[in-house]
C-alpha cells in the first residue's frame, strides 16, 4: 500500500530512502534493462541502507496505492 516511514523491526526511517530507492532502479529499467543484484545492492550501499531488515522493507514493498484509490 504505502511504504511505513520506519522500519519495523529497527525502527530507522526508511521512507525517503525508498524514493531515491524506486527512482534509481526506474533509471536502469529506462536505460533498457532489469536491474541485476549488484545494481540493487549498489543502490542499497550508496543510500547508506545497510541492515538487510531495513533492505528487505525496502526490496518486499508493493506499491498499491493507485490500484486501490479509485476503490476508496
Ligand atoms: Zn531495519
Amino acid at each position: 500500500m504505502i511504504i511505513p516511514v520506519r522500519c519495523f523491526s529497527c525502527g530507522r526511517v526508511i521512507a525517503s530512502d525508498y524514493v531515491k530507492f524506486k527512482e534509481k532502479m526506474d533509471k536502469i529499467k529506462k536505460s533498457g534493462k532489469n536491474p541485476t543484484s549488484e545494481d540493487v545492492r549498489k543502490a542499497f550501499d550508496d543510500l547508506g541502507v545497510d541492515r538487510y531488515c531495513c533492505r528487505r522493507m525496502i526490496l518486499s514493498h508493493a506499491d498499491l496505492i493507485d490500484e486501490i484509490l479509485p476503490f476508496s
